[in-house]
């Protein structure tokens, strides 16, 4: 249960990891050479997003799990650490730690810039898939006009929304098929 998204939330840490805090050597693949970004050797804000992200995981799993051993110590295997000292909990401590490891597998996309993994979930208004991300406001929104009505803004939706939504849908249609 929520393995994959463990899986998928603790590559895309790692890509980041690789995108953003690589040091730059002269010799190495070349990758960084010829790209046009200022030299600085690490993002700072990157490092402080990664640990936020790694603090949430700790801090929600030892409220959830406090016999769970110390966490380890490479922040993208916070995730399956979490899932081994959440499995064993009742469906509502279970879903609430799936939720963040979703949530925290789409921040990650979008911190390099993937903004396609908010296209991959229906419009929780009117289910279409015309969702598309708003970097300035943080929040998908729906390009259906009907969502929302003539004239009206558009509805929009943060994250955390469409993450408890996922696992939630997911959840029952594991129920239907038991
Ligand atoms: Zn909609």
């Amino acid at each position: 249960m929520g393995m994959g998204d463990a899986d998928s939330a603790a590559i895309r840490m790692r890509l980041i990891e690789a995108e953003f805090t690589t040091p730059r050597r002269t010799g190495d693949s070349g990758r960084r050479a010829r790209s046009t970004e200022p030299a600085a050797p690490v993002d700072l804000g990157i490092l402080a997003y990664m640990q936020a992200s790694v603090d949430e995981v700790v801090s929600h799993t030892r409220a959830a799990a406090p016999d769970a051993p110390p966490p380890p110590a490479t922040a993208s295997a916070v995730y399956h650490w979490m899932d081994q000292n959440t499995a064993h909990l009742d469906a509502e401590k279970r879903q609430a730690a799936e939720v963040i490891v979703y949530r925290q597998a789409l921040e990650h996309a979008l911190a390099v810039g993937d903004e396609s993994v908010v296209r991959r979930h229906p419009c929780p208004d009117c289910g279409c898939w015309g969702l598309f991300w708003r970097a300035s406001a943080r929040r998908a929104a729906c390009v259906n006009r009907h969502c929302s009505g003539e004239g009206q803004a558009a509805h929009t939706f943060t994250l955390a929304q469409l993450a408890r939504r996922h696992v939630a849908s997911r959840e029952s249609a594991v129920r239907r098929a038991t």
